[in-house]
């Protein structure tokens, strides 16, 4: 199963919306990071190259107040982007009505025009069939190519391809191969590490990944869960005592190839540890609390990588965000980086970014631009803004 992609249209003299994800980072209207601009120029490139004429649309930000209006006006990435390729870019402080048409109309071959946030519309998040009509008059194809925003049915995801011709472009196309590979025929052994902070947010993946992979490692706050299931002591350590009952289930279900730490550094206050230990899993004095995962754990979790030939991360292994507690996941990460002739896949997020500041960003096969769509996809669910995409 391969959906079409941009290079199976005929894109020459052609309006094409892009779907893209230019929600950055920025501050006092300056872009802090510019990767996700970065990462949607293949398609742009492709498309300027073969004398379309390209309209891009993103979301940037929350918008639900006049002030987020200001605060996530997509001007500030036209620049970025001008600075970034060679093509003409347009920016159209406009999501609808003349100025937009007008754009639109004089538009030559080989230009872009980049429209105002896409959430400035109401309509957009609710997929308002009027919405995704009338963007999807202003052009004759459609790509997407947003991937960290495929998780959501919106009417610049899927309202837009509902109306005209879609496929997908590079980056998309890329997610759903990689991605898509590992969920339906992972080169074995297949295994994957999840952590972060709550059970609650990884139940469909943790389900999904025992019944696909050879192995699953757990870390992180949720792995405190999973102890108690177990009977242990987690002192002040995160729990979701709702989820305890669920954890008991993924550990039977899990038999074998469910891996939970083993020890863990503990320290008596998560603001100002002063008093920072190792302790056996399970045996956390009363008034402290687990942030990373241990040395044994560390060991172990690298003897349970070794030889693997497709693996899936998602989530820190402890508060990463604290240098003292980072030594989990960073040791994860390049135990990661050092496998040879394994598909290694990092599922955005947190992992992304631990993976990108520790400089073995390019150690990866793979690092999702979509962090919740990534997890949705291993999750098995159905991605709206991919569905909505035509097989070949
Ligand atoms: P998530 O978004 O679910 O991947 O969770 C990421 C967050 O989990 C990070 O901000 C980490 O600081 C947090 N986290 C990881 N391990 C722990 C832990 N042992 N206790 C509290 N928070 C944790």
């Amino acid at each position: 199963m391969s959906k079409v992609t941009v290079k199976d249209m005929d894109v020459k003299g052609k309006h094409v919306i892009v779907r893209v994800d230019f929600n950055v980072p920025h501050k006092n209207g300056v872009i802090t990071d510019d990767n996700r601009v970065r990462a949607a120029l293949p398609t742009i490139n492709y498309l300027t190259e073969h004398g379309a004429k390209v309209i891009l649309l993103s979301h940037l930000g929350k918008v639900k107040t006049e002030e987020d209006k200001v605060k996530n006006d997509m001007s500030i990435v036209a620049d970025c982007l001008a600075a970034l390729q060679s093509a003409p870019v347009k920016f159209v402080n406009a999501t609808r009505g003349p100025e937009l048409e007008e754009a639109v109309k004089n538009e030559k071959e080989g230009e872009i025009i980049l429209m105002q946030n896409t959430r400035y519309e109401p309509g957009e998040s609710k997929n308002d069939p009027e919405l995704g009509k009338y963007w999807a008059s202003l052009a004759d194809l459609f790509v997407e190519d947003a991937f960290g925003s495929v998780h959501r049915a919106h009417a610049s995801t899927v309202g837009i391809p509902s109306n005209i011709p879609g496929c997908v472009g590079f980056l998309v196309e890329k997610e759903v191969e990689v991605l898509g590979g590992a969920l339906n025929d992972p080169k074995r052994p297949f295994v994957a590490i999840l952590g972060g902070a709550k059970v609650s947010d990884k139940i469909g993946v943790i389900e999904n990944l025992l019944k696909i992979a050879d192995k699953v490692l757990i870390g992180g706050g949720m792995a405190y869960t999973f102890s108690v299931a177990k009977g242990g002591k987690i002192g002040t350590s995160l729990l979701e005592e709702d989820k305890v009952d669920l954890a008991k289930e993924f550990l039977a279900k899990g038999e074998g190839k469910l891996f939970l730490p083993v020890d863990t550094v503990v320290a008596n206050d998560f603001d100002n540890p002063t008093d920072t230990k190792v302790v056996e899993a399970g045996e956390i004095p009363d008034g402290y609390m687990g942030l990373d995962i241990g040395p044994k754990t560390i060991e172990l979790f690298r003897n349970e990588l070794a030889g693997a030939k497709t693996v899936f991360w998602n989530g820190p292994m402890g508060v990463f965000e604290k240098p003292e507690f980072a030594v989990g996941t960073e040791e994860v990460c390049k135990t990661l980086a050092g496998l040879e002739d394994a598909t290694t896949i990092i599922g955005g997020g947190d992992s992304a970014s631990a993976a990108k500041n520790l400089g073995f960003a390019d150690k990866f096969s793979h690092i999702s631009t979509g962090g919740g769509a990534s997890l949705e996809y291993m999750e098995g669910k159905e991605l709206p803004g991919v569905a909505i995409i035509p097989e070949k």
